[in-house]
């Protein structure tokens, strides 16, 4: 009779260890772990419980062996209830759809009634004089909620298995599997007390197993990782609740590890999530290396997340002057508001990725973004959305800058410029989505779009019979990375009957400078073809010059900065003056871009060492039938009798 008890001792042991652990490591802001802790706690009290009520008769006063008893009871008819409530959370992470539930509790509430009147009544237990234990008449009940609460726990199980992960559920079932063989077995053989210890050793593998918070806790910060976090938010989101999300970027990160290491730099965000966690009352994640977000506990949106950014501003100042100005943290912080901003955890981060990308304040311990910066990241988002789909949704279409030809007086050619016009944010400029295009990649798509544009508007047209001798059609740093891209163009073309030299390609000087050699290879299979290649915006970036002459170019675009201030400036001429002379040298054929007044034209006409000249002072970017008609009105012109009809 001695010996049972001993199941009961490991008992305790066990999961007072568990419960150690849990506070030291195990812990997570979910109901998930809530519920774990509370299966934990009921599993401890009916542990001890059942062991005083084994030892103490005798020793201890009746009452007290009652207590006891009906703590049992209670404890022991609510771990069914727990662990039914554990699946559920499983369900929905944070089971905020609680008052869906309370049916399922009934049963708790009758056991806690019937567990309290058992201190009194002969109710779940009868104890002898001397406090011995027997089984009362009312015994089965817990028998039936215990089973009732297993089958709501397999349905759910069944009802949810896509939204539970594998382990979870397999934990799970064998947790059941082997709690129905304990309570057998303690029915058929009322001294072998093993309840308590088979249910302690079950919440052991779970929480060795699917309750470690690893992968939802940042290991270095013990503070919520991305996927934490993204757990954290499921609830609010769905429920399109309006709650406040701050967040702080460590705008110096990369600069810092080379300054300070690797190692100190995470010690010093250690100390600084410590701060955080201990300080503020919120939730705090770690998003990303450099990036923390928090909201404020239960998501109340009244002021709490406005109230620490202020005081995060006042702690980093004050802890970052002890440190000399290279070894400061710089942060860029700033609020933003679900689901105004962000309706979605993934357009929560992509909002910060832009907002890391925007630079704070020099030098400064702590940027606040405010307002109308959240409302540029907001835009950027609108337009990177509009952006993903624009091809598809027909909201692009293609404008042709007609190029003038020093050389015989005529308008030869144009530049194809792409353009989005959106329902809900009208014109977009290029200068504004462009970038964004290459930043998501569907500059790709954009540019297939502009070709295959290009092509059918040259062969459908007439243009070619007005003499245009090229369009040209601007690519993006990403489409050079791509092999097939002098194949695409070269396919469109000869899909479109068209001779190779009538599309031609601008690639910007940064572009150039910054693709690797390889690219070298595709541009001159266009070129070998007969599809000239243009440097743009020649004298905006660093290029480097011996590979600029190495490469087959064509034609060099002078950027519209180097002309603006001609002819007032002797600085802008002496650069313009030098960089067309040097052009002139290297045999290179020049356009000059962004002539806009007669005088930039009169300085650069007499020179002849511009061959081309594109610009507002002769004519804005238009549709295609106006260029259609620029061109058919010039060639009218040159075919009309007159001295200068031979050239038609
Ligand atoms: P870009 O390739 O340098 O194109 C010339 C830009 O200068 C055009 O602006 C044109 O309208 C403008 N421009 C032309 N003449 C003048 C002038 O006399 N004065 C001034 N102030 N501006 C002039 P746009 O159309 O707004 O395009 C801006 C940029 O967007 C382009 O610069 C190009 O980098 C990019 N872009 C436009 N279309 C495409 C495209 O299809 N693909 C790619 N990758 N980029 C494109
Ligand atoms: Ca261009
Ligand atoms: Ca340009």
């Amino acid at each position: 009779m001695e010996q049972i008890i001993w199941f009961d001792v490991c008992a305790v042991i066990l999961v007072a260890l568990l419960l150690v652990l849990y506070y030291k490591k195990f812990s997570a802001p979910f109901q998930k772990y809530t519920l774990f802790l509370v299966l934990l706690w009921l599993n401890l009290i009916s542990a001890i419980t059942s062991l005083a009520s084994f030892v103490l008769p005798g020793h201890a006063p009746v009452w007290v062996l009652r207590l006891l008893n009906a703590l049992y009871f209670f404890a022991h008819g609510a771990t069914p209830t727990a662990l039914f409530l554990y699946v559920c959370s499983l369900t929905d992470y944070n089971l905020t759809h609680f008052h869906q539930l309370s049916a399922w509790l009934v049963p708790t509430v009758i056991n806690t009634i019937l567990s309290v009147l058992s201190i009194f009544f002969d109710i779940y237990f009868q104890l002898d004089p001397d406090g011995t234990y027997h089984r009362g008449p009312l015994i089965f009940i817990i028998y039936i909620f215990t089973c009732f609460h297993f089958f709501a726990i397999i349905y759910t199980l069944i009802q949810n298995h896509s939204l539970i992960p594998r382990l979870e559920q397999l934990s799970i079932h064998l947790f059941l599997v082997f709690m129905v063989s304990a309570i057998f077995i303690q029915l058929l053989f009322p001294n072998l007390v093993i309840e308590s210890f088979i249910c302690a050793c079950c919440l052991m593998v779970s929480q060795l197993t699917v309750q470690n918070p690893e992968q939802i806790i940042d290991a270095p910060t013990r503070i919520l990782n991305k996927s934490g976090f993204s757990y954290l938010l499921v609830p609010p989101l769905s429920d399109r609740k309006d709650f406040q999300v701050g967040f702080m970027i460590l705008d110096n990160y990369y600069a810092l590890e080379k300054v300070l290491g690797f190692d100190i730099l995470e010690q010093r965000i250690q100390t600084f999530a410590d701060y955080l966690r201990t300080n503020t009352g919120c939730l705090f994640a770690r998003v990303e290396n450099r990036r923390f977000c928090f909201v404020s506990q239960g998501f109340q949106d009244n002021g709490t997340v406005d109230a620490v950014l202020s005081k995060l501003r006042e702690a980093c100042t004050a802890r970052q002057a002890k440190y000399p100005a290279p070894a400061r943290m710089q942060f860029k912080c700033g609020i933003l508001r679900c689901p105004r901003d962000a309706s979605s955890f993934t357009e929560l981060m992509s909002l910060l990725d832009i907002a890391a990308q925007t630079s704070g304040s020099e030098n400064a311990c702590f940027t606040r973004l405010d307002d109308g910066d959240v409302a540029k990241l907001r835009r950027y988002k609108q337009v990177d959305q509009l952006v993903q789909t624009a091809v598809e949704d027909g909201s692009l279409y293609v404008m042709y800058q007609p190029i003038y030809c020093t050389e015989n007086h005529r308008f030869c050619s144009a530049e194809a410029l792409l353009r989005m016009r959106s329902k809900a944010l009208g014109e977009i400029s290029p200068a504004e989505f462009i970038p964004i295009a290459e930043r998501n990649g569907a500059i790709l798509k954009m540019t297939q779009f502009v070709l295959e544009t290009v092509c059918r508007f040259l062969r459908t047209s007439g243009i070619q019979e007005y003499g245009i001798r090229r369009v040209d059609i601007n690519l993006s740093t990403l489409d050079c990375t791509q092999t097939d891209i002098s194949q695409r163009i070269l396919n469109c073309i000869r899909e479109n009957n068209l001779l190779p030299s009538l599309v031609s390609v601008e690639l910007t000087e940064t572009a150039f400078s910054s693709l690797p050699e390889s690219i070298n290879r595709t541009l001159t299979a266009l070129s070998r073809e007969g599809v000239r290649v243009l440097i743009d915006d020649y004298g905006t970036g660093y290029s480097n010059l011996s590979r600029l002459t190495r490469f087959p170019l064509d034609i060099v675009k002078i950027d519209k900065s180097l002309i603006t201030d001609i002819p007032g400036s002797a600085t802008a001429r002496i650069v313009l003056d030098n960089t067309l002379e040097m052009m002139k040298r290297l045999r290179k054929k020049v356009l000059v871009e962004g002539v806009e007044t007669q005088e930039q034209l009169d300085y650069l006409l007499p020179r002849n060492d511009c061959s081309y000249i594109q610009g507002y002072y002769f004519a804005k970017p238009m549709s295609e039938e106006e260029l259609v008609a620029l061109f058919r009105d010039q060639h009218s012109r040159s075919c009309s009798p007159s001295p200068d009809a031979a050239s038609c």
